[in-house]
């Protein structure tokens, strides 16, 4: 390794929010870059202008930023290398077709569409891999000529040199290519704009880009970068290619699974920290931290992982994206929140609820009894319902299940006059006479007594600590919603 400075670099092209697949290797390459004091770069690949949409510049943006993974250089925050969106860089692709034209190491191409696709047809025939003629490799003058009198643009082809291609992986060890089997491809499109392996190379140069970390995806374009970087004598930076994200069905992760942009885990209410910590596991195992439990032992903070990061702990076999155990995490971690924190988080899914009504104490309160089963934030929604409004709603379900027995009606009617006695001002003191009457009801049995009280509160038959529901909604409630079940 040769060059000075680790500089690392996340290239998405804007046709779409910011996949979960990118979202990784994104954080691959932070994490990469934090460990060894380099430098995360940001850059737009824009040159397919009909697919790329501002949109989703704005989207890629705000999910880097929600993970927290902040670039020191990008199209926002500027840098030594910018502008650090293609589109911005047409000039400077133009300038280095220049140097491959005239060092031969690229030719123009008049070829139509038609000319190309017959030529491949005719290769498909003859059952042979397809490679470019390079008929327009020795065109004369006068053809040339002729053709641009035609009107025909032509495109610039890169000529791949004939040779057995190896290069060593970080992650995947020696990879090797036999380039006779490839064809001389195009680098910059009839309409001036470069293809991705030619611009993508031009940028890693130009930003001094010392290790390539993406998907694997992109292995079979390595062999075209890697001659690129020859023909223009510039230092090869390493490569890094990590397996693919899979669904637990093994096949590629879709729409179909679930969500699969950042911002669509977010919306629903994924912690930024939990997806991270989650995103980071698959495919990089942590080394073994012997100060820590080993049921909790995959909780990691972004810096912890910095700390542990290295690529030679990263797998090169697909990783499987078990939706089971990013839940499970992101419950983790909203249990662990402090209350007030979880409570700004959880605002955004509680607007619709006049929140006033409540001291900020008292909302704390609320929060720490309903968050044990939460997975998602979004699900707070419906786990507070209860406490707010005057009615509640009890569908025929709970009426079956907690309120049609023969002694509802009894129970019902004594806790309605009990209540007029319940110290609402004092949880502790409310599970005291709880007790109290329970003990009245006998012989009922407990559980049918508690039953039929949580599902005429709160039209449920398990939620918060009935403590705190008794305590919340406060005497008047809780005399409307007995009285309104025991007229059900
Ligand atoms: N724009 C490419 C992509 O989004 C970048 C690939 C690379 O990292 O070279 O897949």
């Amino acid at each position: 390794m040769t060059f000075n400075d680790i500089r690392v670099r996340i290239a998405p092209s804007p046709s779409g929010n910011l996949h979960v697949g990118t979202a990784r290797t994104a954080l691959f390459n932070y994490l990469f870059a934090k460990h060894n004091n380099g430098k995360f770069v940001l850059r737009i690949e824009d040159t397919d202008l009909e697919r790329s949409d501002e949109k989703y510049v704005q989207n890629i943006f705000d999910s880097l930023k929600a993970m927290g993974l902040d670039w020191d250089e990008g199209p926002d925050v500027g840098g030594d290398y910018g502008s650090y969106k293609q589109s911005e860089r047409l000039e400077l692709y133009k300038n280095y077709a220049e140097k491959l034209l005239e060092s031969g190491h690229a030719y123009y191409c008049y070829c139509t569409p038609e000319e190309l696709e017959a030529e491949k047809a005719l290769a498909q025939e003859e059952k042979k891999t397809y490679l470019y003629s390079k008929k327009c490799k020795k065109l004369s003058p006068e053809q040339v000529e002729n053709f641009r009198n035609e009107g025909r643009v032509p495109t610039i082809k890169f000529e791949m040199p004939v040779k057995h291609l190896i290069f060593k992986d970080l992650i995947k060890g020696n990879v090797e290519f036999d380039t006779a089997l490839m064809s001389d491809f195009v680098i910059v499109k009839s309409n001036g704009i470069p293809t991705y392996n030619f611009a993508v190379v031009v940028d890693d140069i130009e930003m001094k880009m010392s290790h390539i970390i993406r998907g694997e995806d992109h292995i079979s374009n390595t062999p075209r970068q890697i001659v690129i970087y020859e023909a223009l004598g510039a230092e090869i930076p390493q490569f890094a290619h990590l397996g693919m994200i899979l669904a637990p069905d093994r096949t590629k992760l879709s729409k179909r699974h679930g969500a699969t942009a950042v911002s669509e885990f977010i919306n629903e209410g994924y912690l930024p920290e939990a997806f991270v910590n989650f995103l980071a596991l698959l495919g990089w195992t942590s080394p073994e931290r012997k100060d820590v439990e080993a049921s909790t032992s995959e909780i990691m903070s972004k810096d912890e992982l910095i700390k542990y990061f290295s690529l030679d702990r990263v797998s090169s076999s697909n990783a499987i994206f078990e939706f089971d155990k990013l839940n499970w995490m992101n419950g983790f971690y909203i249990r662990h929140l402090p209350t007030p924190e979880l409570f700004e988080r959880l605002k955004p899914y509680l607007q619709d609820y006049d929140l006033s009504i409540y001291s900020e104490e008292q909302i704390e309160t609320m929060i720490n009894a309903v968050k044990e089963p939460l997975v998602k934030l979004s699900e707070a929604t419906d786990a507070v319902s209860y406490f707010f409004g005057n009615s509640i709603n009890i569908s025929g379900e709970i009426k079956e299940a907690a309120l049609s027995a023969e002694e509802t009606g009894d129970i019902l009617s004594e806790f309605a006059k009990f209540s007029e006695n319940i110290d609402y001002e004092n949880i502790e003191k409310i599970h005291e006479q709880l007790g109290e009457f329970r003990t009245q009801m006998k012989p009922l049995k407990p559980k049918q007594v508690m039953w039929a009280i949580r599902a005429a509160l709160t039209g449920r038959t398990h939620g918060a600590d009935m403590g705190v529901v008794i305590s919340l909604l406060g005497k008047k409630k809780v005399l409307l919603r007995i009285n309104e079940a025991i007229n059900l």
